[in-house]
């Protein structure tokens, strides 16, 4: 991931081919994403006054909807329960539903050198889904199936209160800021979630397929980077 940023804040080295296992066809950011979620608002499920351990059962029992049925593990998110930087995906893929674990596949190699660049480590921030159980055939998450699971991820952001959330994606977009448009025309520009702001960017597995939106996420992220204080001036600037 190359961009014509200045060296002191080099792009993300990315594989130029595919690492190893899949790439989920939700993530083919130029086909249409799912409407924003509309109608009825998602309630919290009752978990709005969970703490970390309550909130992580609930979910690792949870069947609240029909992606239980297909699962073979929860992924209810992991990183610093204290992050100051989060981000959101919208659901497990194969390798995360074998592993329990969020972004371990390709996806997750590519985010991992992603939140390197921007001199984190994954261990320092917090990474969850819009839905904690796989979607059959990497289909992307039906709005009903967002909506009762939201609230998991919501009462997870409450936990935290991060200062910033990334959110990869237009389908993660669509569900947690309800933001039509689709990601190529919101990435890179400032929203909001219950006050906390939330900077849109491209999925990484499709960055992996799509070489050329490596450089504008990367200025999604720089932004990112200079809201954290993260970007270090010139010297004598
Ligand atoms: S996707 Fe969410 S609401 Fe549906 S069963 Fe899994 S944890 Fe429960």
């Amino acid at each position: 991931m190359q961009s014509a940023a200045s060296q002191r804040n080099p792009e993300p080295e990315v594989p130029a081919a595919p690492v190893s296992g899949e790439v989920s066809p939700r993530c083919r950011e130029s086909a249409p994403v799912v409407p924003p979620v509309s109608g009825p608002v998602a309630d919290d499920g009752g978990c709005s006054s969970m703490d970390w351990t309550g909130l992580a059962g609930a979910v690792s029992s949870c069947r609240k909807c029909r992606l239980c049925e297909t699962r073979r593990n929860t992924v209810f998110g992991e990183g610093n329960p204290h992050a100051e930087l989060m981000f959101v995906g919208e659901g497990p893929g194969a390798d995360e539903d074998a592993a329990g674990r969020p972004f371990v596949g390709r996806a997750g190699q590519l985010l991992d050198k992603m939140i390197s660049a921007m001199t984190f480590t994954r261990e320092e921030v917090y990474i969850a889904n819009i839905v904690k159980c796989r979607p059959p055939g990497n289909r992307n998450p039906d709005p009903d199936e967002a909506l009762v699971c939201i609230g998991y991820l919501k009462r997870q952001i409450e936990l935290l209160q991060p200062k910033v959330i990334v959110c990869l994606g237009g389908v993660a977009l669509s569900f947690l800021c309800r933001q039509a448009g689709g990601i190529t025309r919101a990435r890179g520009h400032w929203l909001d979630f219950s006050g906390i702001p939330v900077m849109p960017t491209f999925h990484p597995a499709y960055l992996l397929r799509q070489e050329s939106a490596k450089r504008e996420a990367w200025s999604d992220l720089q932004q990112v980077m200079r809201a954290l204080g993260r970007v270090r001036k010139k010297p004598g600037a």
